[in-house]
């Protein structure tokens, strides 16, 4: 029997879709969210149980009240920049919080845990397609504090019992094809929905940021993701752990990496319209290029990232901005 799944973060942009995609594989999302950067809208495949991680009382009784077999945690501060200037409310928010809610899921004896991690703990290595066993060196924050939870569940891991599936992201984007959810921000950041409201002018031009990059185009190059396929692989993680298998990290990229001028012309090939940009300066705290080899969550999990090409992943987000979901 299927049971309930603790969602953190579940009412933001891939939180949303995982629990769609739970919810469609038989069990119950129930989201913990402080509604800060997420939408109250986006929780509609489970209950959502309103509380932050940093309140540990408030943890211990959701886990009380639902008893998960299980945690998928997705709730984090995600914006390099904002990283860059303000990297106590990444040590205080990522690393804080997850040590509670991970203490929280221990002294339950809920043991198994998905947890999201990023590429950004790798850094820059240029001109390399990375792998799991690439040597870790985040630029930021962001990408410490990210570093520092997977080592959290390797001690607990250790200590406790605690079994993971980390997943490291590549770059997320698209939206559910019925767009019931999506990607929305305030503020906004991502390259993806900035240049769809760029072309539709619900803002002003889209910089590109830095053309000086050691990349054919002089534009940085991202490997990126359908949402959809992302979160599939978090329903093979569960059922990973269900089946009793080691502590385990997957990278989820596609292998094949786009400039920003690349997502620009494509962006305009499947919308039929102009989009409008301006070049700008680097940004601090971007990589040059991050790209991933999937042979390990293809191998070992059955992950087949069907929905990863360009043209699906923008005219999914295309669907899905154009509905205007979650816009007050
Ligand atoms: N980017 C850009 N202009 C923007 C936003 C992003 O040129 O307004 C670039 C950014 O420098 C990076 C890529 O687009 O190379 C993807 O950035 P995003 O913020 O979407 O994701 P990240 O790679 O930071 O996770």
């Amino acid at each position: 029997t299927k049971g309930n799944i603790l969602v953190t973060g579940g009412a933001g942009y891939i939180g949303s879709h995982a629990c769609k995609a739970l919810r469609d594989a038989g069990y119950t999302p129930v989201t913990f969210d402080n509604l800060s950067t997420g939408w109250q809208d986006a929780v509609k495949f489970g209950p959502l149980a309103e509380g932050d991680l940093l309140d540990r009382a408030r943890l211990d009784e959701v886990f009380a009240e639902y008893k998960p077999q299980a945690v998928m945690h997705f709730a984090a501060l995600s914006l390099v920049g904002e990283a860059m200037s303000n990297p106590g409310l990444y040590w205080r928010n990522n690393v804080a919080g997850s040590l509670n809610l991970i203490e929280a899921a221990v002294d339950a004896g809920c043991l198994d845990f998905v947890f999201s991690s990023t590429c950004a703990t790798y850094g820059d290595q240029d001109n390399v397609v990375l792998d799991e066993s690439s040597p870790q060196m985040p630029l930021n924050s962001y990408g410490k504090s990210k570093r520092a939870i997977e080592d959290m569940l390797t001690d607990f891991g250790a200590s406790h019992g605690l079994r993971h599936v980390v997943f490291r992201y590549f770059n997320v984007a698209g939206a559910d094809p019925d767009a019931e959810v999506g990607e929305y921000h305030r503020p906004e950041t991502h390259l993806i929905p900035l240049m769809l409201d760029a072309i539709d002018g619900k803002r002003a031009a889209l910089t590109v940021f830095g053309t000086d990059y050691d990349t054919p185009d002089g534009t940085c190059i991202r490997d990126y993701v359908h949402v959809c396929d992302l979160v599939d692989a978090h329903v093979l993680g569960l059922r990973w752990l269900e089946e009793d298998k080691e502590s385990r990290i997957f990278n989820l990229g596609t292998g094949s990496g786009f400039s920003v001028f690349e997502v620009i012309a494509h962006s305009k090939a499947v919308t039929n319209r102009e989009v409008p940009h301006e070049i700008g300066p680097r940004r601090g705290g971007d990589a040059t290029k991050l790209v991933s080899g999937s042979t390990r969550a293809v191998q070992e999990l059955g992950w087949t990232p069907m929905r990863s090409n360009l043209e699906a992943m923008i005219r999914d987000a295309w669907r899905w901005h154009q509905s205007g979901r979650y816009e007050k």
